[in-house]
């Protein structure tokens, strides 16, 4: 989970919309929710992405959700109140289903950074803080097969990335060709790129990468080499922002 920032309410939500089909809902149980502006501009501003577990949603076989922060059961009135919408993953809106997160908040990664509440250890997510626990129980951030194990593939296939990367920074001071440099500056910014707020998991992946001693050891070396540049500095600033406690 990575915070996120509420893009602007879609123009189709009005204030006459919004009652309009509130009212449908109340009266014939529709999901009056299901429309593409509601969740086109849902996922721009999660980058694609479920708010909670980070997978990817314009994967067809995990089509996104609009999830209801405060549960569409409870809380009628607020079915298409822009600020209770989030998109989400079919698994974690399933998981969260009519928890009340009034009487036991969980995270909305629209209002809270989860790197406060939420730390990493064996690719297992840990609550830092009581909203933390509560979030990792009610969504099941720590389902072994659909996010753990996802976890530690990705930190497996980082692993193997970076010896790559040591492998071709070898080739680039054994031969001192430009095309060897380039090829170890595109996979290290491949590797940051993994990294980003917009690439699934991105949490657990900047977490990885970025408490990596051996790579923290490649770019101290390209630093001193000058084979670092702007561009991966940047890319590297911004994968810091998402990096979880490992505790
Ligand atoms: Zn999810």
């Amino acid at each position: 989970m990575i915070k996120l920032d509420r893009a602007p309410k879609p123009d189709f939500l009005t204030d006459e919309k919004v009652d309009e089909l509130v009212n449908e809902f109340k009266e014939n149980s529709t999901s009056v929710w299901n429309n593409e502006n509601i969740k086109e501009a849902l996922l721009n501003s999660s980058y694609g992405k479920c708010s909670y577990c980070e997978c990817d949603l314009t994967e067809e076989s995990k089509y996104m959700e609009v999830e209801h922060f405060e549960d569409k059961k409870h809380n009628p009135d607020k079915v298409v109140l822009w600020e209770n919408l989030l998109p989400a993953c079919k698994k974690c809106n399933g998981a969260k289903s009519t928890h009340d997160v009034i009487a036991h908040p969980i995270l909305n990664p629209y209002i809270q950074d989860p790197k406060d509440h939420l730390s990493i250890r064996f690719f297992r997510m840990r609550g830092l803080t009581k909203i933390g626990k509560e979030s990792i129980d009610v969504v099941d951030l720590n389902n072994q097969e659909r996010l753990v194990l996802k976890r530690f593939e990705i930190g497996s296939q980082i692993a193997n990335s970076i010896e790559i990367a040591w492998e071709r920074h070898a080739t680039y001071r054994t031969n001192g060709r430009t095309q060897s440099k380039n090829r170890l500056i595109s996979l290290v910014e491949g590797i940051l790129l993994e990294c980003q707020p917009k690439a699934i998991y991105a949490a657990t992946t900047a977490t990885v990468v970025l408490t990596d001693t051996s790579f923290s050891e490649l770019i101290k070396v390209m630093k001193d080499e000058e084979t670092w540049n702007e561009y991966l500095e940047e890319l590297y600033k911004n994968a810091q922002s998402l990096v979880l406690q490992c505790a």
